[in-house]
């Protein structure tokens, strides 16, 4: 749970991290992005002030409320989007965040690959893979995942990694252990996954980026994924 003191509930995060990646015999660690979805320019400022510079949101017009004036004071912050991306935001996407993890179809690499052009700015990508083929989800079936990266390679997206959201309250380690399998046997480095629940078993699977809302910041009152 997290405690009433952010500044308490980043240490417990990052000491977890350390811990699961020390456990896993790691040499490396994960990057904790801290994702601040409804949460306001006021609740994310303490974590701003104790030195978290990464964070994530899932709608483009919600970060672009929040995030340039947060920007201006910090000019270090790392933006990343992890919800469901419209085509017809892409450059919006493109000219907010330094990382994309929702790439998950042609049409879109096409709209970044457009968008990047155009602005002169290369986001990171990671193409999202719908690990536990729910039809409710966003991201490509795994069968489609050669084709998606071959696309987004040959379209110039720089991408990073792959990154999945297993089902719900089900055990989250043989989707994250399927998740890393596809990236090795597809040579991409990145593996975005893990959340309040389950970042440190995904650590301990491999994640590069553990996407982290709640455990920081409290329940989201009645918000929408
Ligand atoms: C909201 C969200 C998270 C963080 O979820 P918590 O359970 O609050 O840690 C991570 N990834 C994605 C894609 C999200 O939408």
């Amino acid at each position: 749970m997290p405690s009433d003191d952010p500044a308490q509930s980043l240490a417990a995060v990052r000491d977890a991290i350390t811990r699961a990646a020390k456990l896993a015999g790691r040499k490396d660690t994960a990057t904790l992005i801290a994702i601040s979805k409804t949460k306001s320019a006021d609740e994310i400022a303490p974590l701003l002030d104790i030195g978290q510079r990464v964070f994530g949101e899932n709608r483009v017009q919600e970060a672009e409320a929040k995030w340039p004036a947060l920007r201006a004071r910090y000019p270090d912050i790392q933006l990343h989007l992890v919800g469901q991306l419209q085509s017809r935001k892409a450059e919006d996407a493109v000219a907010l965040f330094d990382a994309i993890h929702s790439v998950d179809r042609p049409s879109l690499v096409a709209a970044l690959a457009k968008a990047m052009e155009k602005l002169g700015k290369r986001p990171a990508c990671f193409l999202q893979v719908n690990i536990g083929d729910e039809p409710q989800k966003g991201g490509c079936a795994v069968a489609d995942l050669p084709a998606l990266l071959a696309e987004a390679q040959g379209a110039g997206l720089p991408v990073a990694g792959l990154m999945a959201v297993p089902p719900a309250d089900v055990e989250a380690a043989p989707y994250f252990a399927l998740l890393a399998k596809l990236a090795r046997d597809h040579g991409v480095a990145g593996l975005s996954m893990g959340m309040s629940a389950d970042y440190e078993t995904a650590v301990t699977l491999g994640a590069t980026h553990v996407r982290v809302g709640s455990a920081l910041f409290g329940p989201r009152l009645g918000a929408r994924a």
